[in-house]
């Protein structure tokens, strides 16, 4: 029997095979490698499909976010609160702006950054908090903003939510200023490294326009000392056609969990994932909670089920950020959540057969 994958991009390829190849064939014949049509067309597209005035295409999530930063004069002497519990690059962008990440845990539900751990991790030099919008559903961020007070700028990690909402509001542009992945794992994935900065405020999107492109906005006139970090026309050719198909592989990925839900009722081992209230959750990641989690692991993997851990360190724990000196105990809630969490597999082309298969697996491994 064929294995279960995490994600199937062959599935999503296969829906757009026709459009991506006639695109790609357009800027082969055009030489517009860098700059390109599509990459306009793309920003303004995708900026409208979130309801955000400014979309810039820059060349990943980690750079969106350390250029959303430097846009806005965050950097050295500056604190920047972010959650324990997110992917290792919130935590890099805030390092390469040249600020100081400070860790705050997450809440006990939902995994996404408490307010409450917010609000007690400022200090005199904080000047942003990142809202990472995880597994696909947003953050609180004006429960966060509320935390913090007006003098913190809410950035928003957007990596993993394309098409969230939070009371009917985008993820992206709840913040000032938002910083989103197209790697291709992602919702909206690309055929290579890719990503965006969203904001409705027009001088940080000119600061970032210029950061991505060598400073500069006309040619070999350099304003500000800055990056070589700007979206390929040819990925965006794939972004194009993949955001018009973004609502409906959202709801198909919406319905899947539904049926997850239904299949993991009676199996009171699993707990399963929770949506805060006011947020259209888009199911990046459907990340349940299971004792002896890597022994399960391992035992759905001898079943061909891809299931993963997202993420199985937190940021405070791993090595290469041991210098912030927060040592196990530190993010209570965060650290117990690393040794349960896995991630079920979860895309638009799963069928209901296969999630069948997945918690048939699961239901034996959790009882093992
Ligand atoms: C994917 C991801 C990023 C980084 O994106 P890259 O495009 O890989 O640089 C940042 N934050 C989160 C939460 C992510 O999932």
């Amino acid at each position: 029997m064929n294995g279960i994958p995490l994600v199937d991009l062959a599935w999503q390829h296969a829906e757009v095979d026709d459009e991506v190849r006639a695109g790609i064939d357009a800027t082969f014949r055009d030489l517009d490698f860098v700059g390109g049509k599509a990459v306009a067309e793309f920003e303004r597209e995708y900026a409208d499909f979130l309801g955000s005035a400014h979309c810039i295409g820059v060349a990943n999530g980690t750079d969106a976010l350390e250029l959303a930063l430097r846009a806005l004069d965050v950097g050295r002497g500056h604190d920047v609160v972010l959650p324990a519990n997110t992917f290792i690059a919130t935590a890099e962008a805030v390092v390469r702006a040249g600020a100081r990440p400070v860790l705050a845990d997450v809440d006990e539900d939902h995994l996404l950054l408490a307010p409450d751990a917010a609000a007690a991790a400022l200090t005199p030099a904080t000047r942003a908090v990142v809202a990472v919008h995880l597994y696909g559903q947003p953050a609180p961020v004006e429960r966060i903003r509320a935390a913090v007070g007006p003098d913190v700028v809410v950035v928003e990690d957007a990596a993993q939510s394309q098409g969230a909402r939070r009371f009917g509001q985008s993820a992206g542009t709840l913040g000032t200023v938002a910083g989103t992945s197209f790697y291709p794992g992602k919702n909206l994935g690309a055929y290579g490294d890719a990503g965006a900065v969203l904001t409705d405020d027009a001088e940080v999107a000119r600061r970032v326009r210029l950061l991505a492109n060598h400073g500069s906005d006309v040619r070999y006139r350099h304003e500000l000392i800055g990056f070589n970090s700007r979206l390929d026309t040819i990925q965006a050719v794939v972004l194009l056609a993949k955001l018009r198909r973004l609502a409906q592989w959202n709801r198909l990925r919406s319905e899947a969990a539904v049926r997850y839900d239904a299949l993991l009722a009676d199996v009171p081992e699993v707990r399963r994932p929770r949506v805060l209230d006011g947020n259209d959750h888009v199911w990046h990641l459907y990340v349940v909670r299971v004792a002896n989690r890597d022994d399960v692991l391992a035992h759905l993997h001898t079943e061909g089920i891809g299931a993963a851990v997202h993420y199985p360190v937190p940021v405070h724990l791993q090595p290469a950020f041991r210098d912030l000196g927060a040592g196990t105990g530190r993010h209570p809630v965060a650290e117990r959540a690393a040794a349960e969490i896995l991630s079920l597999p979860i895309h638009p082309g799963i069928t209901p057969a296969e999630q069948e298969r997945v918690v048939d697996a699961l239901r034996k491994a959790v009882r093992a």
